[in-house]
């Protein structure tokens, strides 16, 4: 008998594993730690050539019985195991649960420098292949008689995974080539020499005075005390994770920071997530301030760090330096040891969905890994989720409530404004800026008061509209709200699959005015310039903020009052704190209504509420104007009056009677190819083996278009599966999966628990 590690080779798409011996002699730098245990990074050989992998567990085989030969290791990359064994059993969840190959989670699990041939943390030159270089037909811009660039090109080429590049030493050095070759495949644009790790601290070079706990209020003590009963180690059993519903401004935030003290005061550690747009500098301050003593002990993860400053983060964690890591999404993967804690700041926010495989929801995986490291967990919100009021409901998540605002200040004034008045007055038509909103932005101008504008751009001009009674073509099954398909001229129901014609005269009012409800800040920018001449006017989106800083820039003029109004999407909803504004004005509180998308009411309560939190935060008193066609609609009238809970008894009820979630699991398959065709032929073909033996407890749609049919050139068609229970539909799923092949040219993706139906 051996010891034997099971490898998982990196881009492996099946599970498979192969088995390895352990290395011959000592491969580490420190000669204390000498083990291979699972999580371990590996170079091993395989079919002739050295590949890295991931050690999944280790087994005892008996060499005897096998009929050929097994190799050892090569080589262990870093100095201990890079995913600690409660991460290797949330893989296995996620695999499961998802539908990912585990390789891909373990993938998403590490930063992409950890995954190299080395535990990189100085800095390197690495020579990488270009866009062009990555192309098949690269070596042919490499002349036949330039025998050694073409090795080196090759050499790149042919290693599995077109994203790693080769240390420029390695390839100067053990690889054997010259510098200069590797200059003439840069001259040919086939490959780049790269930094690829930069040994920073991302907010090295700033001081941070110790901030000190404060006095919690009493409604504070409650949640604080109720936290630490669950907190310790060595708990019996995971304690239920705890559902903190707080308005804006009540306080969460003191709440998590005393916490996390307490666990770490018991020597443990806490991760906790926020949206990756809140997570700006201001609130990452705020927890690098309240444990400035033990600065080096707070890491932050977010999207704008360079790799190496990712790595170096990850990395503090992994060397037990950082016990409290703030972040988003992906830090729910940060190898924490004797994990104490988890916060999931704005639990509700969509952006802890990852839209990529694997689709995870950060949330959700926070609950799972509650539960293997047996450590409590606070989801935070002032609008929680849906899924998560019914957790409550059902006794699965213990209920902490915060009601009141921590200085007593009233929230502001809502104001609901009847675009349909509107276009009557106007005359017909779209039309953009109500007269009401546009006066009281005149006096704003007068009196040197600020203004933001929200455009809510989700279902852009995608649903039908009549702008004289605000009718809104839904589908009579399911009450979501229709996806206009203008090539085969038809409206169609994206979750249960029913089509019909659009109706080419309003059907309430009789109306031929029925339009696209949609228009870009962009018109909108266009429009205020015009109507405020002299204004100072600036637009936040993806397009304009594009350039580095030019959001920080933007919103630093805006702080400084050097810009009157601002127009922006969502982007802007939340976390910022300007006392100067004034007004807020939401003008088109209903595209996100009439999106095909069964959180589309949830979702505009949401922003709603948001919105109203950007104004009357200095000492001035905020007022808060909505646009919108269906001001009656439950969203819009419980938002304006801060209504959480009335609004969530009603939209529970509504989801549960057309079984929706979270009263259901849904999962979209998409099959997706740049192949029409082909696309459409697959997921029929799929279809039809989903339909047979399809146990009773799944609800499966026809074949459809996707809302997108066509994007980045792709083209996507997609069934949609219900069940009670999650599990059903994983095991139906898989099952069918094992007797299908696709060409090669079609995508077939399986989102569970499907946030956007695109
Ligand atoms: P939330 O996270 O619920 O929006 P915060 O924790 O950010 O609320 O608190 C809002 C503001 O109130 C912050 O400026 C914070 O410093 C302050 N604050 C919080 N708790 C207290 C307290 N117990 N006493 C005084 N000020 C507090
Ligand atoms: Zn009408
Ligand atoms: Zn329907």
């Amino acid at each position: 008998m051996a010891t034997c590690a099971k490898v998982l080779i990196d881009g492996a798409s099946n599970d498979l594993a192969f088995s390895y011996l352990m290395p011959e002699g000592n491969l580490f730098e420190e000669a204390d730690k000498t083990e291979v245990a699972p999580g371990s990074r590996v170079l091993v050989p395989l079919r002739g050539r050295e590949a890295l992998g991931t050690v999944m567990a280790l087994e005892e085989v008996d060499l005897d019985q096998l009929s050929y030969n097994l190799k050892p290791i090569s080589k262990v990359v870093g100095d201990q195991p890079f995913l600690t064994p409660p991460l290797l059993k949330l893989a296995d969840w996620i695999a499961g649960y998802y539908m990912s190959s585990t390789e891909s989670v373990y993938r998403t699990m590490l930063p992409k420098p950890a995954r190299g041939r080395e535990e990189k943390s100085k800095k390197a030159k690495e020579v990488r292949l270009t866009q062009a270089g990555k192309q098949t037909d690269g070596v042919d811009k490499i002349p036949k008689t330039a025998k050694k660039q073409v090795e080196a090109y090759l050499h790149l080429y042919e290693r599995d995974d077109h994203e790693i590049g080769v240390l420029l030493s390695e390839m100067t050095g053990s690889v054997g080539f010259g510098r200069s070759t590797i200059s003439g495949l840069e001259d040919k644009g086939l490959v780049e020499v790269v930094d690829v790790i930069v040994d920073r601290d991302p907010t090295g070079d700033q001081i941070f005075i110790a901030s000190q706990p404060l006095k919690l209020n009493p409604q504070q003590e409650v949640v604080l005390d109720q936290i630490k009963e669950v907190s310790g180690p060595d708990l019996e059993k995971p304690p239920k994770p705890i559902l903190l519903y707080g308005v804006t401004g009540s306080g969460k935030t003191e709440v998590y920071m005393q916490a996390i003290q307490h666990v770490i005061e018991m020597g443990m550690g806490a991760i906790v997530l926020v949206p990756e747009i809140a997570l700006t500098p201001q609130t990452a301050n705020r927890f690098k301030q309240r444990f400035a003593e033990i600065q080096n002990e707070v890491a932050i993860l977010h999207s704008n760090l360079s790799e190496g400053e990712r790595h170096d983060e990850w990395k503090k964690v992994l060397d037990r330096k950082a016990r409290i890591v703030i972040g988003a999404r992906s830090a729910i993967f940060s190898p924490i040891d004797k994990l104490g804690l988890i916060v999931v700041d704005e639990e509700h926010e969509n952006s802890y969905k990852q839209d990529i495989n694997p689709r995870y929801q950060a949330r959700d995986l926070a609950v799972v890994r509650g539960v293997l490291e047996k450590c409590p967990v606070v989801l935070g919100s002032a609008t929680p989720s849906l899924e998560s009021w019914k957790n409550v409901d059902i006794g699965k998540y213990e209920l902490a409530k915060m009601e009141q605002r921590v200085d007593d200040r009233a929230l502001p004034i809502i104001r609901i404004l009847d675009m349909k008045l509107e276009a009557r007055k106007q005359g017909g038509g779209l039309c953009i800026l109500s007269s009401k909103l546009r006066e009281a932005m005149q006096v704003r101008l007068d009196e040197g008061e600020q203004t933001i504008l929200f455009l809510n751009r989700r279902g852009f001009s995608r649903s039908i509209l009549c702008p004289e009674c605000g009718y809104v073509a839904d589908c009579k099954h399911c009450s979501t709200t229709m996806t206009f398909h203008q090539a085969d001229d038809k409206l169609v129901c994206h979750i249960c699959g029913f089509a019909q014609l659009p109706p080419r005269k309003c059907p309430e009012c009789g109306s031929k005015a029925i339009v696209n409800s949609g228009f870009g800040t962009e018109r909108v920018e266009e429009e205020l310039r015009k109507m405020f001449q002299g204004a100072r006017i600036a637009r936040i989106d993806t397009d304009t903020m594009r350039k580095k800083n030019a959001l920080r820039d933007t919103l630093d003029a805006f702080k400084a009052k050097k810009i009157d109004i601002i127009i922006g999407t969502q982007m802007i909803a939340k976390g910022l704190h300007f006392p100067n504004v004034t007004l807020v004005g939401m003008l088109n509180a209903d595209t996100g209504l009439h999106i095909p998308d069964i959180r589309a009411g949830e979702r505009t309560f949401q922003l709603l509420t948001q919105v109203a939190g950007r104004a009357g935060r200095g000492e001035l008193e905020g007022e808060v104007y909505v646009q919108t066609y269906t001001p009656h609609h439950p969203a819009i009238q419980f938002g304006r009056h801060h209504d959480f809970i009335g609004f969530a008894e009603q939209e529970m009820e509504m989801r549960k009677m057309f079984g929706h979630p979270p009263y259901v699991h849904l999962m979209v398959v998409t099959a997706r190819s740049k192949n029409q065709e082909l696309a459409e032929f697959s997921l029929k073909n799929l279809h039809h083996k989903l339909k047979e033996n399809l146990p009773e407890e799944i609800s499966l749609t026809e074949p459809l278009p996707s809302p997108l049919v066509k994007s980045h050139d792709q083209w996507r068609f997609q069934v949609v599966m219900k069940a009670v229970k999650s599990k059903a539909i994983g095991r139906h799923v898989r099952s069918v999966m094992k007797t299908m092949t696709f060409p090669e040219e079609v995508i077939v993706t399986f989102d569970m628990d499907c946030y956007s139906m695109s």
